[in-house]
């Protein structure tokens, strides 16, 4: 999918942290101290494979996952050919500059409109009720989403199959909140919208 070099220009591109505060201060009193997203009982960070040969060779902060039960070896299974289950040394060993991508994007994920436009960030609602970022009203630092958005605009111009995976995933979203009558939060470089979910 991307090459070693690809994913360090990715990785420089988006750096700046979600919120102006400490998120992990919402999540981590409930979950014995460790932020959601940092614990992979909760959640296993899924790596590009050429990201994890980039962050190998530069840190010993991550190793392969090591399912412990059928559930886990089934999550193997379905993984992405070019991607790798991956695991941190946890939260107390954390290096800032080698978070991986997907450290560095959730809850977000890239929105693309009817036209296939990208058009900003969405929160990944699957960690609904789990992450306390996803459908708050807590403010999201807009250099984070204009580099996220940067980030994802050089993505898709390498990889046609990255932007058809989430371009699937817009689909999904729009008919999920279109059912239910809502519109869908999006954070852009203009500002939060309100997408419809049918075309106008
Ligand atoms: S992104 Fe969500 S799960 Fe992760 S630390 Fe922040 S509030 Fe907790
Ligand atoms: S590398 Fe850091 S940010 Fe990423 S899961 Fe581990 S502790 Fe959390």
């Amino acid at each position: 999918m991307y090459t070693e070099a690809q994913v360090a220009e990715l990785l420089k591109i988006l750096h700046a942290p979600v919120t102006d505060f400490d998120c992990g201060t919402l999540c981590a009193p409930t979950n014995d101290g460790i932020p959601l997203c940092c614990d992979k009982a909760a959640i296993v960070p899924v790596l590009y494979k050429t990201e994890y040969k980039l962050l190998r060779r530069r840190s010993r902060l991550w190793r392969s996952y090591r399912p412990t039960n059928a559930h886990q070896r089934e999550l193997m299974q379905d993984t992405r050919n070019c991607d790798r289950l991956c695991e941190c040394r946890g939260v107390e060993h954390c290096e800032r500059e080698n978070r991986s991508i997907v450290c560095r994007t959730f809850p977000f994920e890239p929105y693309l409109d009817h036209d296939d436009e990208l058009v900003g960030l969405v929160y990944n609602f699957d960690f609904e009720g789990l992450c306390p970022l996803v459908a708050s009203r807590h403010p999201i630092r807009q250099d984070y989403i204009d580099q996220a958005i940067s980030m994802w605009e050089l993505a898709f111009s390498w990889s046609e199959t990255e932007r058809d995976f989430y371009h699937d995933h817009s689909t999904t979203l729009r008919r999920s909140f279109g059912q239910k009558g809502r519109r869908i939060p999006v954070w852009s470089r203009q500002g939060r919208r309100w997408m419809p979910t049918r075309r106008r």
